[in-house]
């Protein structure tokens, strides 16, 4: 552990701050994730090409055997496949393509990444089921590249019992693949407030915190207590600290607990509260909660790890599932924003200089249309069998002429209602002309945020850039609201700047219609309105508009707000 200037007795109490974005309190032992091994660039090549074959055979024995050790615990689906995974760690063939990069003068673990690679091609041009093995190939590889290094297995290990995972970052599909039973936090030390790591922590109910300082050196089984709301982790926490924060963690859900309902201020303004989701597992949990619909499904976070593109028939019982636990209540769903920080496999458009500049979103849509047609074919054949009210937007849209391309094609598809995510500067700008072309908006504050302070949103370092209470973000905000309320169409926002109680009374003083964030966020969304009218949520507004930082913005509304609130904040 860093001691960071006094010197400490070990297992003193440590008080440490990094940014709360997933709300609520956990306690519970480190569990620290390996990052992924790379071979070195420069590795040498192995001094004996026979020896180091064996040893290179020896370390993917290894790594099958402990595949079979962790299938022997697991139910007999999750078995049969860990057990095919280590049989294909066992294939000769594959150990023999090692040793042929060896003997042709690569170092052992080169060796070991060029043989996988060549397996991937292959599997790859065979197509079906076994197209469907590559990332498994790929998972052992890195597993066996990290024996052959010495290093830890990568990944998120497997968890004996409830835990604290800590990180330097997670990648999306880590994180959406984590056990919520047995992961009690999340603890990172890179990522930021609108990273897709802090996003799905949110939706699955996990409390989280990003940018702590030194997180990857806390010793493995530390006891640590953590706050997702004020970013505070406590290393070694007094009992009684444990106990003031279980209290507290108790009051809150008490007061929240009294007020329930649709979302509407103290005078009966209607703001629709919606919940972001990502996938069946979120719907299943969100759906039963007092929410009145989805504001935003994210559908690529179903395909994170997918190697192909799903069929037609595939994503409508994805839809299904994922629009039938809502009833007749809305589902807003956002068509495939693939690229930049959410790569998918199956719509890559190959490397390029400024990913989150580059073809990512619509444009992505617009270059690969026939991904775009077979989603929206899947989701009106899913609509028709729900009775769910769905409605589909696209991300990224900076013109009204994209606007305009998006709902003909969400028309030609059977689709009745049709909007676009208001998320680049060009777009709230021209609110008016872009949401003319369709039915609705939605503003997303991430990427809103990212582009028009010119901060890339995965860089934590830059968080400060990225609030969305900087004074630019709340101009174009409430731009692009006097722009939605010129064309007569609703404009809500699905950012994470929806969850925050503080900043949805500002949203809504500027006009915006609904709010859509993780369901665990909604209920003290929801008591912030009930404590405000539409005018003191405008006053509350132009003040937020007055003040020169994010910092001051914040702290004046906080300073003006109901004072019950400030609480539970
Ligand atoms: C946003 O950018 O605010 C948004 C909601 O979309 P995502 O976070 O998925 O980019
Ligand atoms: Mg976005």
């Amino acid at each position: 552990m860093t001691d960071r200037g006094t010197a400490r007795p070990p297992g003193a109490e440590q008080s440490r701050h990094g940014i709360g974005v997933s709300p609520g309190t956990a306690y519970g032992p480190v569990v620290q994730v390996a990052p992924p091994v790379a071979p070195p660039a420069d590795e040498p090549a192995a001094s004996d090409p026979a020896a180091a074959a064996e040893s290179v055979v020896a370390a993917f024995m290894r790594v099958a055997s402990a595949l079979d050790a962790k299938a022997d615990q697991l139910d007999a689906d999750a078995r049969d496949i860990l057990r095919a995974t280590a049989l294909i760690a066992r294939d000769r063939a594959l150990h023999r393509a090692a040793a042929r990069h060896l003997e042709a003068g690569s170092g052992p673990a080169t060796s070991v990444a060029a043989a996988i690679e060549e397996f991937a091609a292959q599997f790859e041009a065979l197509g079906g089921y076994f197209a469907e093995r590559v990332a498994d190939l790929r998972d052992i590889g890195s597993r066996v590249v990290a024996e052959v290094l010495g290093e830890r297995v990568p990944g998120v290990p497997d968890l004996s019992e409830p835990s604290v995972i800590v990180a330097d970052d997670l990648a999306p599909a880590e994180t959406a693949t984590l056990d919520r039973a047995l992961v009690l936090g999340i603890v990172t030390e890179a990522g930021g407030r609108t990273s897709h790591t802090a996003i799905l922590a949110a939706q699955m109910g996990i409390p989280a915190v990003v940018q702590l300082a030194d997180a990857t050196e806390i010793p493995v089984g530390t006891p640590v207590s953590l706050d997702g709301d004020s970013g505070e982790v406590v290393l070694h926490p007094d009992p009684a600290a444990v106990a003031a924060q279980r209290e507290r963690r108790e009051r809150r859900a008490a007061a929240l607990a009294r007020i329930s309902g649709p979302g509407a201020t103290s005078d009966g303004h209607g703001v629709a509260l919606l919940a972001n989701i990502g996938g069946i597992e979120d719907a299943e949990l969100a759906g039963p909660q007092d929410v009145e619909g989805v504001g935003l499904f994210r559908t690529e976070f179903v395909f994170l790890s997918a190697d192909r593109a799903p069929t037609v028939e595939d994503q409508t019982e994805i839809y299904r599932r994922v629009f039938e636990p809502f009833g007749e209540r809305r589902v807003v769903v956002r068509t495939l924003d693939a690229g930049a920080d959410k790569p998918l496999a199956f719509a890559d458009l190959g490397p390029e200089e400024n990913p989150a500049l580059g073809r990512r979103g619509l444009r992505l849509s617009q270059a690969r249309p026939e991904l775009l047609d077979a989603q929206l074919e899947a989701l009106a054949a899913a609509a028709s069998l729900t009775r769910a009210d769905v409605r589909v937007m696209a991300p990224m849209v900076a013109t009204a002429e994209e606007a305009g391309w998006f709902a003909a094609r969400v028309a030609a598809n059977g689709l009745r209602c049709s909007g676009v995510m208001i998320e680049v500067p060009a777009a709230a700008l021209r609110a008016e002309q872009v949401l003319g072309a369709v039915h609705f908006g939605s503003l997303g504050t991430n990427d809103l945020a990212q582009y028009t302070m010119a901060a890339d949103r995965m860089e934590g370092e830059l968080s400060d850039l990225l609030d969305p209470w900087q004074p630019a973000v709340l101009d174009l905000i409430a731009a692009a609201a006097s722009g939605a309320r010129a064309a007569g169409k609703p404009l809500g926002v699905c950012g994470e700047s929806a969850g925050d109680p503080l900043l949805a009374l500002v949203l809504t003083g500027l006009g915006v219609t609904s709010l859509s964030m993780a369901a665990g966020k909604v209920p003290a969304v929801r008591l912030a309105l009930s404590a405000h009218s539409l005018a003191d949520c405008e006053g509350l507004a132009a003040l937020a508009r007055t003040e020169t930082t994010p910092r001051a913005a914040r702290e004046a509304v906080r300073a003006a707000a109901a004072p019950e609130l400030l609480e539970l904040l």
